[in-house]
């Protein structure tokens, strides 16, 4: 797996509920006698695997790192005129450790984060949640393992994802697995791999539905995007 190489997280607590426990009263004090409900604030986070010194795997000669940036780029606008706030964790051929990644997700309170990969292997688009097994949440979470109360979310989201490929004819296989980075992410979340779409395609050059054919790539990426749509309206609701 590409994955396997990136840095493993440190050690480290991540006190995700203890600041509402404690800023809960000065909260008290200062808010109006009728506060407005306002939902929260919609926010997906794209990562593009690999970059920088990290090529990620070689996709008939290109570098993966350079597929997972420009299909960031593609879903982001997707996204974008669709409304939905999207925050990536690279923009440019830049290294971004595992930890860092999971950092811009947490830090952004994410309802969704897909990491996008890419390789030559398999068909259509690999699905793979985090193996850790689910928890409960508390208020300090080890960094390492912090997805692992958010499991049961990310297979939803997983499922979701699943569905609009599969509406786009685009198949998939579902897995789960050590994933660094994502196994340290507060949010619900999917490594996302795109593989050619039929075994032909596997060839060099610029067959229909190969990593490289745009119609592909925009048959893939406007399915993520239905899915995200979708699972902003789910999660919108009491
Ligand atoms: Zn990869």
């Amino acid at each position: 797996m590409p994955w396997i190489n990136c840095a493993v997280g440190m050690k480290r607590l991540l006190p995700i509920f203890a600041g509402t426990f404690l800023i809960a009263p000065l909260l008290a004090a200062q808010v109006p006698a009728a506060p407005v409900a306002r939902p929260a604030r919609f926010v997906v986070v794209l990562d593009a695997a690999h970059g920088g010194s990290d090529n990620g795997a070689s996709l008939n000669g290109e570098p993966e790192k350079a597929f997972t940036l420009a299909l960031s780029v593609r879903l982001r606008s997707l996204l974008a005129a669709r409304g939905i706030a999207v925050v990536t964790t690279r923009e440019a051929d830049k290294d971004v450790t595992a930890d860092q990644r999971a950092e811009i997700a947490n830090h952004a309170a994410a309802q969704a984060c897909l990491s996008l990969h890419a390789t030559e292997s398999g068909l259509g688009v690999h699905l793979f949640t985090s193996s850790l097994a689910p928890a409960q949440p508390a208020r300090m979470v080890p960094w390492k393992t912090a997805q692992a109360a958010w499991v049961a979310r990310s297979l939803e989201l997983a499922g979701v994802l699943n569905s609009a490929l599969a509406h786009a004819s685009v198949p998939v296989i579902l897995g789960r697995t050590g994933l660094p980075g994502v196994d340290s992410m507060t949010c619900p979340a999917v490594a996302v791999e795109i593989a050619p779409l039929t075994a032909a395609a596997r060839t060099p050059g610029h067959a229909a539905g190969s990593l490289d054919d745009t119609d592909y790539q925009a048959q893939v990426a406007t399915a993520l995007a239905a899915a995200l749509l979708e699972w902003r309206e789910g999660s919108s609701q009491p």
